[in-house]
Parts: structure tokens; C-alpha cells; sequence
């Protein structure tokens, strides 16, 4: 079961290893995904079906699924199942309408304005996995800022089902959001796609969402390599649970198994002030663990986590900094105390009746998060993921003569004479 550590014990080095997630240290995933990327990108469509084949076990005949197709396959979606989808989208739709907020001019100088404006980037690629799992909840965490944003083309990606079809439940948010373009592609393929365009998939601007290791080694790829940005690494998924002797054991315990059943290689830590609570913790996931459906998967990703007993919370919060997590849960009552010393984290659940569920589904906050420690420097995704901000400026007469001198004196230190010029011919 679960690994236990006692943080005092614990060397620099140890926790710094403890910490680390995976890392493909024989490359063998770069490998297998530059293959794939460079397959893709020489024959296209092609090397897209054979991939539908090796990897979905299915032979396409077509890669995209027009509106008809999307519209039958969600007949076979159920009236309660299309009220919950709804009621996640509104929240979602709600919460992230916010962050649409055009900024204020400001004048630095006299007649000197200067500010931004949002404009949405034009072409998106959407990836929703659908391995394991499918995620709908995925689209409609991509699909909803992207048309807040006013993005004009959104292409979906996501692998075929075993049928050789999208998944019922995509094809619904695909009409919610009134997306057009979904096609059967999974994995690193799917992410070449996007970035080099085939015969049926559009090039994008910007590859957005989440997957697995190939997926996401794909994403880091293309960014590095072609002039297609991406959200950022979101690769496996992973939770931290900092609790006190305040948490119930039984909530701690199906969070932990939440988030394992995601895939293997996602990882469950616990952080505790109290030996009793992680004891009582590892007993309750010998109880819920093997009547999980996912119980295979789930048992593989809990002998690939573990629990750090802290001697006190600011303790315990210092572990988390470190991990940097995708998902923090502060399972304590006392989580205003520690809230301000969080530095390092995707999205924050607080106190004992707020399960990171919540917001995998339907309070409203995207569930699209940095993996892997990229929580130290980048943020889940949101509107601002989907346009850009330009700056804009503009100089009256008396704007230039305020800033003129200043622009001369530095154009001259640095030696370029031409710039001092396109100030002193306006003055
Ligand atoms: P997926 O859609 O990411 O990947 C499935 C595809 O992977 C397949 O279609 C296939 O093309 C490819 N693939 C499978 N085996 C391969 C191999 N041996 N070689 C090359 N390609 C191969 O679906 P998944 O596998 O279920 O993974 C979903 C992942 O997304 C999970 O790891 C989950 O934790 C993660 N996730 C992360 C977030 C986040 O915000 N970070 C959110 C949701 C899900």
C-alpha cells in the first residue's frame, strides 16, 4: 500500500527525489513520439489511420464526424446525463466569463497613453483524451474559454471509441458549444495534427488540453519546434492532501483513490500532522480500493504514491511547495491559517467538505492544470489562454515633447543614433 515517511528524517536530496515525477529517463517516450511526430508530418491522413489501427484498434475510413453523425450519436445520450452536462457548463460558463475584462487606458505621461486590448487567437486544436477514460469534462473545460475568447476556428481532437466513432458524450458538448470540427485522432498524433495540418486536419495556432505521456511529449515537441504554441505540460494527474487530525479519514482516502484511477502513472500524496490520521487513512483504502470498477489501474498509481507525516502544518505546507502540485487539498478546518502560504499550486480545495471532484466537474474552475512541478511557474488554463494581449500607445504633441528628450538621451547611450533621429524629426 501507501509508503510512509517522517519529513524529519527526510535528506534534501531525498525529498528532492521524492518530489520528482516521470521523467522518461531512458527517452523512450521522446523516441516513439518523434517517430510518430515525423510520420505524421510526412504522409498525413495516412499515417493517421495507421495509427487509429496500431493504437485504437480501429480502421478509419473517415477521421472526421460531420454534423449528422454528431447529432444521432447523442441520442444515446440520457435526459438526467444531458441536465448534469448542462449545469457543469453554466457554472463553467459563469466562472470564466469573468476573466473576459478588457484593461484601462492609462496615461503615463502627459499626451503618453499606453494599454492593452484582448484579441482571441484565431485557430485552437483541442485534444480530449479519451484512452482510458473519456473526458466530456475536458471539452467543456477547453471548449468554454475558447468561445468566451471569440476564437474563430476550434478544431477537437480525440481518439476513436472502440466502435470506430467519437464518444456520445463529446458529440453533446460539441453541439453545446456548437463546435463543428471533431475528429477521431488520439495521442501524439493527434497533437501532429494540429501542429503541421493533414489533408482533412486544419494547422492551428495553439494546441490546448491535457493526456498522457505521449501526449504531452508530443505538446513539448511541437512547441519547441514548429511556431504552434501550447497550453502548457499537462500531463498525468496528480493530488497532494495536506490533513490534520481534523480530517476524516474515509474523505482523505477517496480523494487519494480519485485521483489514481486516472492512469498508472498519476500520483496520490499525503501530507499529515497525525499518524493516526495516516494509518486510519491506509486501512480506509484497503477498504474502498478493490470495489473500484477502475481497481487495476487504481492499485498500480497507489504503489506509486505515498504519505510524509509533518510535525505540524507550516511543515507540511513546505512539503507541498516543493511537490509543487496540479491539486491541493488542504483537508484541516484550519485551512485559513496555511491558505497565505501556499506558493506553488494548480488549483487549492479547501476544508473537509470540499472534494477536488468538485472542481474536476462542475463548480466552475478549469480542471486543465500544470503537472509535474510546472505549478511552480505556470497557471491552469482560463480565458487568458485563449487571446493575446497587444499593446497599444499613442503620442499628441504634447506627448512627444514630454517624452522626447528622455527617448534621445537613452537612444544615444545605447549608441543608435536612428532611433534618437525618429524622436528629434517630430520635435
Ligand atoms: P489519451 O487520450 O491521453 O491517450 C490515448 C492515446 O494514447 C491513444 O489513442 C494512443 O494513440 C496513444 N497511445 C497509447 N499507447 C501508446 C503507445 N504505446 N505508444 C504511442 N502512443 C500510445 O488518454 P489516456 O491514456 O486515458 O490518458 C489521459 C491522461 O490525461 C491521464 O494520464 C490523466 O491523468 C490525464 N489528465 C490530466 C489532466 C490535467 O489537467 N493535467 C486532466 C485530465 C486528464
Amino acid at each position: 500500500m501507501l509508503k510512509v515517511y517522517n519529513y524529519n528524517q527526510l535528506s534534501a536530496t531525498e525529498i528532492q527525489k521524492l518530489t520528482l515525477r516521470n521523467t522518461d529517463a531512458g527517452n523512450e517516450i521522446r523516441e516513439t513520439v518523434e517517430n510518430i511526430l515525423a510520420n505524421v508530418k510526412q504522409n498525413g491522413d495516412v499515417a493517421l489511420r495507421e495509427y487509429a489501427l496500431q493504437f485504437d484498434k480501429v480502421t478509419l475510413d473517415n477521421l472526421f464526424t460531420d454534423e449528422n453523425e454528431l447529432a444521432k450519436l447523442t441520442e444515446r445520450v440520457s435526459d438526467e446525463q444531458k441536465e448534469a452536462i448542462k449545469t457543469a457548463y453554466q457554472n463553467i460558463y459563469k466562472f470564466h466569463k469573468t476573466q473576459f475584462r478588457q484593461e484601462e487606458k492609462v496615461e503615463t505621461m502627459p499626451g503618453v497613453t499606453c494599454w492593452r486590448e484582448l484579441r482571441p487567437i484565431e485557430k485552437v486544436g483541442l485534444y480530449i483524451p479519451g484512452g482510458t477514460a473519456v473526458l466530456p469534462s475536458t471539452f467543456l473545460m477547453l471548449g468554454i474559454p475558447a468561445k468566451i475568447a471569440g476564437c474563430k476556428e476550434i478544431v477537437v481532437c480525440s481518439p476513436p471509441q472502440k466502435d470506430g466513432k467519437i464518444n456520445p458524450f463529446i458529440a453533446f458538448v460539441a453541439q453545446l458549444l456548437g463546435v463543428k470540427e471533431v475528429f477521431l485522432v488520439g495521442g501524439a498524433q493527434a497533437v501532429a495534427a494540429m501542429a503541421y495540418g493533414t489533408e482533412s486536419i486544419p494547422k492551428v495556432d495553439k494546441i490546448f488540453g491535457p493526456g498522457n505521456q505521449y501526449v504531452t511529449k508530443a505538446k513539448t515537441i511541437i512547441q519547441s519546434t514548429t511556431v504552434t504554441a501550447i497550453d502548457m505540460p499537462a500531463g498525468p494527474s496528480e493530488v497532494l492532501i495536506i490533513a490534520d487530525e481534523s480530517a476524516n479519514p474515509v474523505f482523505v482516502a477517496a480523494d487519494l483513490l480519485a485521483q489514481a484511477e486516472h492512469g498508472v502513472d498519476s500520483q496520490s500524496v499525503l501530507v499529515s500532522t497525525s499518524q493516526q490520521l495516516i494509518d486510519e487513512t491506509i486501512a480506509e483504502l484497503e477498504k474502498q480500493l478493490p470495489i473500484l470498477p477502475r481497481s487495476e489501474i487504481t492499485k498500480k498509481a497507489i504503489a506509486n504514491s505515498y504519505a510524509v507525516f509533518t510535525a505540524d502544518l507550516l511543515e507540511a505546507m513546505d512539503f507541498s511547495n516543493q511537490y509543487a502540485p496540479e491539486h491541493l487539498i488542504l483537508a484541516t478546518d484550519n485551512w485559513k491559517l496555511i491558505t497565505e502560504k501556499i506558493i506553488n499550486a494548480g488549483s487549492v480545495f479547501l476544508g473537509n467538505l470540499t472534494p477536488e471532484s468538485a472542481g474536476d466537474y462542475a463548480s466552475g474552475t478549469n480542471h486543465t492544470l500544470p503537472t509535474s512541478a510546472y505549478a511552480r511557474a505556470y497557471s491552469g488554463v482560463s480565458v487568458d489562454s485563449f487571446v493575446k494581449k497587444i499593446t497599444f500607445q499613442h503620442l499628441t504633441s504634447e506627448g512627444i515633447k514630454s517624452i522626447g528628450k528622455t527617448v534621445e538621451i537613452l537612444a544615444e547611450l545605447e549608441g543608435l543614433q536612428a532611433h534618437k533621429n525618429a524622436v528629434s524629426v517630430r520635435t
